[in-house]
Protein backbone atom coordinates (compact mmCIF):
# COMPACT_ATOMS: atom_id res chain seq x y z
CA UNK A 1 0.00 0.00 0.00
CA UNK A 2 1.27 3.06 -1.03
CA UNK A 3 0.34 6.32 1.41
CA UNK A 4 2.36 9.34 -0.68
CA UNK A 5 0.72 11.72 -2.84
CA UNK A 6 2.52 11.91 -6.73
CA UNK A 7 5.22 14.67 -7.15
CA UNK A 8 2.41 16.34 -9.55
CA UNK A 9 -0.09 15.98 -6.84
CA UNK A 10 2.39 17.39 -4.53
CA UNK A 11 2.95 19.93 -6.59
CA UNK A 12 -0.73 20.97 -7.11
CA UNK A 13 -0.91 21.53 -3.08
CA UNK A 14 1.25 23.50 -3.01
CA UNK A 15 0.19 25.69 -5.47
CA UNK A 16 -3.40 25.52 -3.77
CA UNK A 17 -1.61 26.55 -0.55
CA UNK A 18 0.33 29.87 -2.08
CA UNK A 19 -3.43 30.62 -3.13
CA UNK A 20 -4.56 30.51 0.27
CA UNK A 21 -2.21 32.15 2.10
CA UNK A 22 -2.54 34.83 -0.35
CA UNK A 23 -6.67 34.89 -0.55
CA UNK A 24 -8.32 33.66 2.62
CA UNK A 25 -10.87 36.47 4.13
CA UNK A 26 -8.46 37.73 6.95
CA UNK A 27 -11.54 38.88 9.07
CA UNK A 28 -15.07 39.30 9.26
CA UNK A 29 -15.82 36.00 7.82
CA UNK A 30 -15.32 33.63 10.56
CA UNK A 31 -16.91 30.02 11.29
CA UNK A 32 -19.16 30.98 13.56
CA UNK A 33 -22.59 30.21 12.22
CA UNK A 34 -24.08 33.23 14.42
CA UNK A 35 -24.14 36.30 11.86
CA UNK A 36 -24.87 34.27 8.70
CA UNK A 37 -27.97 35.75 8.36
CA UNK A 38 -26.60 38.98 8.20
CA UNK A 39 -26.65 40.17 4.63
CA UNK A 40 -23.30 41.93 4.40
CA UNK A 41 -21.92 38.75 5.99
CA UNK A 42 -23.98 36.94 2.96
CA UNK A 43 -22.65 39.30 0.31
CA UNK A 44 -19.09 38.25 1.25
CA UNK A 45 -19.32 35.16 1.90
CA UNK A 46 -20.62 34.46 -1.86
CA UNK A 47 -17.92 36.30 -3.17
CA UNK A 48 -15.28 34.11 -1.03
CA UNK A 49 -17.05 31.15 -2.75
CA UNK A 50 -16.84 32.98 -6.24
CA UNK A 51 -13.42 34.14 -6.06
CA UNK A 52 -12.28 29.96 -5.28
CA UNK A 53 -14.28 28.85 -7.68
CA UNK A 54 -13.03 31.21 -10.62
CA UNK A 55 -9.15 29.76 -9.02
CA UNK A 56 -10.39 26.78 -9.95
CA UNK A 57 -10.71 25.52 -6.84
CA UNK A 58 -14.29 24.53 -6.86
CA UNK A 59 -15.80 21.04 -7.01
CA UNK A 60 -12.70 20.17 -9.42
CA UNK A 61 -14.32 16.63 -10.10
CA UNK A 62 -17.70 17.70 -11.42
CA UNK A 63 -18.01 17.33 -14.73
CA UNK A 64 -17.03 19.94 -17.81
CA UNK A 65 -20.07 20.39 -19.17
CA UNK A 66 -21.59 21.76 -15.84
CA UNK A 67 -18.96 23.89 -14.94
CA UNK A 68 -16.10 21.54 -13.07
CA UNK A 69 -13.30 20.13 -14.39
CA UNK A 70 -13.61 16.57 -14.68
CA UNK A 71 -10.27 16.51 -12.15
CA UNK A 72 -9.46 13.37 -10.03
CA UNK A 73 -10.99 12.81 -6.27
CA UNK A 74 -7.37 13.11 -5.45
CA UNK A 75 -7.04 17.05 -6.05
CA UNK A 76 -10.41 17.71 -4.88
CA UNK A 77 -9.32 16.33 -1.45
CA UNK A 78 -6.27 17.89 -1.34
CA UNK A 79 -8.16 21.36 -1.75
CA UNK A 80 -9.85 20.44 0.84
CA UNK A 81 -7.45 19.13 3.21
CA UNK A 82 -5.68 22.72 2.30
CA UNK A 83 -8.82 24.78 2.85
CA UNK A 84 -9.32 23.00 6.50
CA UNK A 85 -5.41 23.68 7.26
CA UNK A 86 -5.64 27.40 5.98
CA UNK A 87 -8.85 27.96 8.21
CA UNK A 88 -10.41 29.37 5.49
CA UNK A 89 -14.34 30.36 5.95
CA UNK A 90 -16.69 27.24 5.19
CA UNK A 91 -18.04 27.43 1.41
CA UNK A 92 -21.95 29.35 2.12
CA UNK A 93 -22.46 27.00 -0.87
CA UNK A 94 -21.77 24.14 0.93
CA UNK A 95 -25.26 22.02 0.94
CA UNK A 96 -25.23 22.50 -2.55
CA UNK A 97 -21.74 21.43 -3.55
CA UNK A 98 -21.74 18.62 -1.29
CA UNK A 99 -25.16 17.34 -1.51
CA UNK A 100 -27.57 18.64 -4.25
CA UNK A 101 -25.07 18.86 -6.73
CA UNK A 102 -23.42 15.17 -6.68
CA UNK A 103 -26.85 13.73 -5.96
CA UNK A 104 -28.39 15.77 -9.26
CA UNK A 105 -25.36 14.28 -11.61
CA UNK A 106 -26.55 11.14 -11.02
CA UNK A 107 -30.70 11.52 -10.51
CA UNK A 108 -31.23 15.06 -12.15
CA UNK A 109 -32.51 15.63 -15.92
CA UNK A 110 -29.93 17.12 -18.52
CA UNK A 111 -32.57 20.33 -17.92
CA UNK A 112 -31.76 20.09 -14.26
CA UNK A 113 -28.23 19.62 -14.29
CA UNK A 114 -27.91 22.41 -16.56
CA UNK A 115 -30.12 24.90 -14.83
CA UNK A 116 -28.94 24.64 -11.23
CA UNK A 117 -25.37 23.30 -10.99
CA UNK A 118 -23.50 26.23 -12.73
CA UNK A 119 -25.34 28.81 -10.29
CA UNK A 120 -24.30 26.14 -6.88
CA UNK A 121 -20.59 26.63 -8.40
CA UNK A 122 -20.75 29.95 -8.40
CA UNK A 123 -22.64 30.64 -5.04
CA UNK A 124 -25.60 32.64 -7.09
CA UNK A 125 -27.87 29.96 -5.76
CA UNK A 126 -27.72 28.49 -2.24
CA UNK A 127 -29.41 25.62 -1.30
CA UNK A 128 -31.57 24.29 1.89
CA UNK A 129 -31.99 20.35 2.78
CA UNK A 130 -36.08 19.87 3.77
CA UNK A 131 -35.78 16.40 4.74
CA UNK A 132 -36.85 16.73 9.01
CA UNK A 133 -40.02 17.26 10.31
CA UNK A 134 -42.01 17.35 13.74
CA UNK A 135 -41.87 13.54 14.53
CA UNK A 136 -39.95 12.44 11.34
CA UNK A 137 -35.94 12.67 11.96
CA UNK A 138 -34.72 9.54 12.56
CA UNK A 139 -37.94 7.81 11.29
CA UNK A 140 -37.71 9.97 8.33
CA UNK A 141 -39.64 8.14 5.63
CA UNK A 142 -42.84 9.12 8.11
CA UNK A 143 -42.76 12.47 6.73
CA UNK A 144 -46.21 14.50 6.31
CA UNK A 145 -45.59 17.44 4.42
CA UNK A 146 -47.98 16.85 1.19
CA UNK A 147 -47.81 17.70 -2.30
CA UNK A 148 -50.87 17.08 -4.25
CA UNK A 149 -50.67 17.30 -8.19
CA UNK A 150 -52.97 20.32 -9.61
CA UNK A 151 -52.06 20.41 -13.71
CA UNK A 152 -48.44 21.10 -14.20
CA UNK A 153 -47.94 21.64 -10.59
CA UNK A 154 -47.15 20.52 -6.88
CA UNK A 155 -49.21 21.76 -4.44
CA UNK A 156 -47.23 21.82 -1.49
CA UNK A 157 -48.61 22.00 2.46
CA UNK A 158 -46.97 21.17 5.55
CA UNK A 159 -44.06 21.89 7.95
CA UNK A 160 -39.89 21.23 8.09
CA UNK A 161 -38.03 21.83 10.87
CA UNK A 162 -34.13 22.23 11.58
CA UNK A 163 -33.37 23.50 8.36
CA UNK A 164 -30.09 24.84 8.59
CA UNK A 165 -29.43 27.87 5.98
CA UNK A 166 -32.94 28.22 5.02
CA UNK A 167 -33.16 31.82 6.14
CA UNK A 168 -30.88 32.71 3.43
CA UNK A 169 -31.40 29.82 1.10
CA UNK A 170 -33.11 30.33 -2.42
CA UNK A 171 -33.91 26.74 -3.06
CA UNK A 172 -34.54 23.57 -1.28
CA UNK A 173 -34.52 20.17 -1.63
CA UNK A 174 -37.26 18.71 -0.34
CA UNK A 175 -39.05 15.18 0.30
CA UNK A 176 -42.57 15.42 0.67
CA UNK A 177 -45.43 12.66 0.39
CA UNK A 178 -46.82 12.41 -3.19
CA UNK A 179 -48.84 9.14 -2.46
CA UNK A 180 -50.20 8.46 0.88
CA UNK A 181 -51.78 5.24 0.44
CA UNK A 182 -48.13 3.90 -0.97
CA UNK A 183 -46.27 2.13 2.24
CA UNK A 184 -44.05 4.59 3.48
CA UNK A 185 -41.28 4.70 2.01
CA UNK A 186 -43.15 4.51 -1.66
CA UNK A 187 -44.90 7.32 -1.48
CA UNK A 188 -42.23 10.05 -1.39
CA UNK A 189 -40.84 12.17 -4.06
CA UNK A 190 -37.88 14.71 -4.41
CA UNK A 191 -38.50 17.99 -5.32
CA UNK A 192 -36.80 21.27 -5.74
CA UNK A 193 -38.73 24.24 -3.73
CA UNK A 194 -38.21 27.78 -5.00
CA UNK A 195 -37.75 29.74 -1.37
CA UNK A 196 -38.76 32.96 -2.88
CA UNK A 197 -42.23 31.31 -3.32
CA UNK A 198 -45.58 32.70 -1.56
CA UNK A 199 -46.73 30.75 1.01
CA UNK A 200 -43.43 30.32 2.46
CA UNK A 201 -42.56 31.11 6.40
CA UNK A 202 -39.20 30.68 7.65
CA UNK A 203 -38.61 31.09 11.44
CA UNK A 204 -35.28 30.80 13.36
CA UNK A 205 -34.86 28.72 16.06
CA UNK A 206 -32.33 29.36 18.49
CA UNK A 207 -29.51 26.83 18.99
CA UNK A 208 -27.74 26.11 22.22
CA UNK A 209 -24.24 28.41 20.91
CA UNK A 210 -26.75 31.34 20.63
CA UNK A 211 -26.50 31.02 16.88
CA UNK A 212 -29.61 31.08 14.88
CA UNK A 213 -28.25 28.24 11.76
CA UNK A 214 -31.62 26.33 11.39
CA UNK A 215 -34.90 27.11 11.34
CA UNK A 216 -38.99 25.64 11.03
CA UNK A 217 -40.05 26.05 7.39
CA UNK A 218 -43.84 26.23 6.94
CA UNK A 219 -45.57 25.66 3.77
CA UNK A 220 -48.80 27.19 2.87
CA UNK A 221 -50.29 26.00 -0.76
CA UNK A 222 -47.10 26.64 -2.29
CA UNK A 223 -47.10 26.50 -6.25
CA UNK A 224 -44.15 24.16 -7.30
CA UNK A 225 -43.65 23.51 -11.37
CA UNK A 226 -43.94 19.92 -12.04
CA UNK A 227 -40.34 19.50 -13.66
CA UNK A 228 -38.93 20.37 -10.35
CA UNK A 229 -39.34 16.65 -9.62
CA UNK A 230 -35.97 14.93 -9.39
CA UNK A 231 -36.60 11.61 -10.74
CA UNK A 232 -39.68 10.01 -10.74
CA UNK A 233 -43.00 10.76 -8.83
CA UNK A 234 -43.04 8.20 -6.05
CA UNK A 235 -39.65 7.37 -6.09
CA UNK A 236 -38.05 10.00 -4.29
CA UNK A 237 -36.41 7.88 -1.39
CA UNK A 238 -33.59 6.45 -3.23
CA UNK A 239 -32.72 10.15 -4.54
CA UNK A 240 -32.92 11.07 -0.53
CA UNK A 241 -30.56 8.52 0.39
CA UNK A 242 -28.07 9.92 -2.18
CA UNK A 243 -27.88 13.00 -0.74
CA UNK A 244 -27.63 11.72 2.73
CA UNK A 245 -24.87 9.30 1.71
CA UNK A 246 -22.89 12.31 0.64
CA UNK A 247 -24.26 14.37 3.42
CA UNK A 248 -22.31 12.28 5.30
CA UNK A 249 -19.04 11.91 3.94
CA UNK A 250 -19.02 15.54 4.47
CA UNK A 251 -19.44 15.70 8.16
CA UNK A 252 -16.24 13.85 9.00
CA UNK A 253 -12.94 15.44 7.62
CA UNK A 254 -9.79 13.99 9.07
CA UNK A 255 -7.72 17.24 8.42
CA UNK A 256 -10.04 18.90 11.17
CA UNK A 257 -9.90 16.32 13.65
CA UNK A 258 -5.72 16.69 13.32
CA UNK A 259 -6.09 20.50 13.81
CA UNK A 260 -8.68 20.66 17.06
CA UNK A 261 -6.07 17.23 18.40
CA UNK A 262 -2.92 20.04 18.53
CA UNK A 263 -5.08 22.60 19.44
CA UNK A 264 -5.95 20.04 22.56
CA UNK A 265 -2.53 19.66 23.02
CA UNK A 266 -0.87 22.67 22.78
CA UNK A 267 -3.62 23.93 25.22
CA UNK A 268 -2.83 21.00 27.83
CA UNK A 269 0.74 22.21 27.68
CA UNK A 270 -0.69 25.63 29.17
CA UNK A 271 -2.68 23.89 31.70
CA UNK A 272 -0.87 22.66 35.20
CA UNK A 273 -1.78 20.14 37.26
CA UNK A 274 -0.15 19.21 40.76
CA UNK A 275 2.61 21.86 39.41
CA UNK A 276 3.42 19.96 36.12
CA UNK A 277 1.46 20.91 32.61
CA UNK A 278 -1.30 18.45 31.86
CA UNK A 279 1.20 16.56 29.22
CA UNK A 280 2.87 15.10 31.69
CA UNK A 281 0.15 14.02 33.99
CA UNK A 282 -0.31 10.18 33.34
CA UNK A 283 -4.39 10.41 33.45
CA UNK A 284 -4.44 12.94 31.29
CA UNK A 285 -1.35 11.74 28.75
CA UNK A 286 -3.61 7.92 28.31
CA UNK A 287 -6.30 10.17 27.54
CA UNK A 288 -4.79 12.40 24.77
CA UNK A 289 -2.76 9.26 23.46
CA UNK A 290 -6.52 7.33 22.77
CA UNK A 291 -7.65 10.40 20.62
CA UNK A 292 -4.37 10.33 18.71
CA UNK A 293 -5.12 6.79 17.72
CA UNK A 294 -8.80 7.74 17.02
CA UNK A 295 -7.28 10.48 15.02
CA UNK A 296 -4.65 8.47 12.76
CA UNK A 297 -6.94 6.36 12.49
CA UNK A 298 -9.53 9.00 10.53
CA UNK A 299 -6.91 9.52 8.62
CA UNK A 300 -5.90 6.25 7.48
CA UNK A 301 -9.73 5.34 6.99
CA UNK A 302 -10.45 8.85 5.19
CA UNK A 303 -7.00 7.31 2.72
CA UNK A 304 -8.83 4.20 2.69
CA UNK A 305 -11.98 5.79 1.34
CA UNK A 306 -9.98 7.97 -1.13
CA UNK A 307 -8.34 5.01 -2.57
CA UNK A 308 -11.80 3.31 -2.99
CA UNK A 309 -13.00 6.44 -4.86
CA UNK A 310 -9.91 6.70 -7.48
CA UNK A 311 -10.01 2.73 -8.08
CA UNK A 312 -13.77 3.28 -9.03
CA UNK A 313 -15.06 1.19 -5.49
CA UNK A 314 -18.65 1.17 -4.34
CA UNK A 315 -18.39 3.02 -1.33
CA UNK A 316 -20.38 0.74 0.63
CA UNK A 317 -21.16 2.10 4.27
CA UNK A 318 -17.58 4.08 4.86
CA UNK A 319 -19.90 7.36 4.59
CA UNK A 320 -21.65 5.89 7.62
CA UNK A 321 -18.23 5.20 9.29
CA UNK A 322 -16.82 8.46 8.37
CA UNK A 323 -19.33 10.56 9.94
CA UNK A 324 -20.35 8.57 13.23
CA UNK A 325 -16.36 8.39 13.62
CA UNK A 326 -15.64 11.85 12.81
CA UNK A 327 -18.37 14.12 14.41
CA UNK A 328 -17.71 11.81 18.10
CA UNK A 329 -14.19 12.04 18.14
CA UNK A 330 -14.54 15.96 17.61
CA UNK A 331 -17.48 16.11 20.30
CA UNK A 332 -14.50 13.76 22.51
CA UNK A 333 -11.74 16.08 21.69
CA UNK A 334 -14.13 19.06 23.04
CA UNK A 335 -14.79 17.01 26.34
CA UNK A 336 -10.80 16.49 26.97
CA UNK A 337 -10.59 20.38 26.14
CA UNK A 338 -13.54 21.02 28.42
CA UNK A 339 -12.33 19.02 31.49
CA UNK A 340 -8.74 20.17 31.05
CA UNK A 341 -9.64 23.92 31.76
CA UNK A 342 -11.79 23.03 34.62
CA UNK A 343 -14.10 26.29 36.16
CA UNK A 344 -12.69 28.50 32.79
CA UNK A 345 -14.71 26.12 30.34
CA UNK A 346 -17.38 28.51 31.77
CA UNK A 347 -16.17 31.28 29.98
CA UNK A 348 -17.70 31.95 26.45
CA UNK A 349 -15.58 34.02 23.62
CA UNK A 350 -16.52 37.25 24.96
CA UNK A 351 -15.17 36.98 27.87
CA UNK A 352 -11.08 38.25 28.09
CA UNK A 353 -10.49 35.90 30.90
CA UNK A 354 -11.41 32.40 28.82
CA UNK A 355 -8.63 30.19 27.60
CA UNK A 356 -7.51 29.49 24.15
CA UNK A 357 -9.99 32.58 23.05
CA UNK A 358 -13.15 31.27 24.15
CA UNK A 359 -12.54 28.49 21.40
CA UNK A 360 -13.57 25.64 23.17
CA UNK A 361 -17.02 26.09 24.56
CA UNK A 362 -18.40 27.03 21.48
CA UNK A 363 -16.90 24.07 19.77
CA UNK A 364 -18.06 21.46 22.64
CA UNK A 365 -22.19 22.58 21.97
CA UNK A 366 -21.57 22.83 18.30
CA UNK A 367 -19.79 19.48 17.88
CA UNK A 368 -23.07 18.06 19.48
CA UNK A 369 -25.36 18.86 17.21
CA UNK A 370 -23.18 17.61 14.27
CA UNK A 371 -23.27 13.95 16.76
CA UNK A 372 -27.42 14.56 15.55
CA UNK A 373 -27.54 16.24 12.24
CA UNK A 374 -27.26 13.88 9.07
CA UNK A 375 -28.77 11.26 11.41
CA UNK A 376 -27.71 10.44 14.81
CA UNK A 377 -24.90 8.43 16.27
CA UNK A 378 -27.73 5.60 16.76
CA UNK A 379 -28.39 5.58 13.52
CA UNK A 380 -25.70 5.33 12.17
CA UNK A 381 -24.50 2.15 14.03
CA UNK A 382 -28.07 0.52 13.44
CA UNK A 383 -27.06 1.03 9.41
CA UNK A 384 -23.41 -0.13 9.84
CA UNK A 385 -24.50 -3.10 11.78
CA UNK A 386 -27.16 -3.89 9.18
CA UNK A 387 -26.21 -3.15 6.03
CA UNK A 388 -22.50 -3.66 6.79
CA UNK A 389 -21.94 -6.24 9.05
CA UNK A 390 -25.58 -7.92 8.07
CA UNK A 391 -26.21 -8.06 11.47
CA UNK A 392 -30.26 -8.99 11.76
CA UNK A 393 -33.00 -6.07 11.43
CA UNK A 394 -33.44 -4.03 14.70
CA UNK A 395 -37.07 -3.82 15.67
C1 LIG B 1 -27.06 20.99 13.84
C2 LIG B 1 -28.18 20.31 13.12
C3 LIG B 1 -28.47 20.65 11.81
C4 LIG B 1 -29.53 20.04 11.15
N1 LIG B 1 -29.80 20.42 9.86
C5 LIG B 1 -30.84 19.85 9.20
C6 LIG B 1 -31.19 20.29 7.89
O1 LIG B 1 -30.57 21.19 7.32
N2 LIG B 1 -32.24 19.70 7.27
C7 LIG B 1 -32.95 18.70 7.85
O2 LIG B 1 -33.87 18.19 7.23
N3 LIG B 1 -32.67 18.27 9.11
C8 LIG B 1 -31.63 18.84 9.80
N4 LIG B 1 -31.32 18.42 11.08
C9 LIG B 1 -32.19 17.43 11.72
C10 LIG B 1 -31.52 16.06 11.92
O3 LIG B 1 -31.42 15.36 10.72
C11 LIG B 1 -32.36 15.31 12.96
O4 LIG B 1 -32.26 16.04 14.19
C12 LIG B 1 -31.87 13.90 13.18
O5 LIG B 1 -32.10 13.10 12.05
C13 LIG B 1 -32.56 13.25 14.41
O6 LIG B 1 -33.95 13.36 14.35
P1 LIG B 1 -34.78 13.96 15.59
O7 LIG B 1 -34.13 15.24 16.01
O8 LIG B 1 -36.20 14.00 15.18
O9 LIG B 1 -34.55 12.91 16.78
P2 LIG B 1 -35.35 11.54 17.00
O10 LIG B 1 -35.43 10.82 15.69
O11 LIG B 1 -36.61 11.85 17.71
O12 LIG B 1 -34.37 10.75 17.96
C14 LIG B 1 -34.33 10.94 19.38
C15 LIG B 1 -33.34 9.94 19.96
O13 LIG B 1 -33.79 8.59 19.73
C16 LIG B 1 -32.78 7.83 19.08
N5 LIG B 1 -33.40 6.91 18.10
C17 LIG B 1 -34.43 7.19 17.27
N6 LIG B 1 -34.72 6.11 16.51
C18 LIG B 1 -33.84 5.13 16.87
C19 LIG B 1 -33.62 3.77 16.44
N7 LIG B 1 -34.36 3.22 15.48
N8 LIG B 1 -32.63 3.06 17.04
C20 LIG B 1 -31.86 3.63 18.01
N9 LIG B 1 -32.02 4.91 18.46
C21 LIG B 1 -32.99 5.64 17.89
C22 LIG B 1 -31.93 8.87 18.34
O14 LIG B 1 -30.62 8.39 18.10
C23 LIG B 1 -31.94 10.04 19.34
O15 LIG B 1 -30.98 9.84 20.33
C24 LIG B 1 -30.29 19.04 11.78
C25 LIG B 1 -30.00 18.70 13.11
C26 LIG B 1 -28.98 19.32 13.77
C27 LIG B 1 -28.70 18.93 15.20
Amino acid sequence: MDLNFTSDEEEFRLKVRAFLEENVPKSGLSNSREERSDQHYLQRAKQWQRKLYDAGYVALAWPKEYGGQAMDPVRQTIVNDELVRAKAPFLIGGSGLGMLGPTLITWGNEEQRRRYLPKILTAEEIWCQGYSEPGSGSDLASLRTRAEIVGDEFIVNGQKVWTSGAQHADWMFCLVRTDPDAPKHRGISYILIDMHSPGITVRPLVQMTGDRGFNEVFFDNVHVPRKNLVAKLNEGWIVANATLFHERNMLGSATGSEQRFNRLLALAKTIKRDGRPLTEDPVFRQRLVDLEIRVESMRLHALRQLTDQVRGRNPGIESMVNKLVGTELNHDLATAAMEAMGDYSMLAREDERALDQGYWPYEWMFSLGLVIGGGTSHIQKNIIAERGLKMPKSR
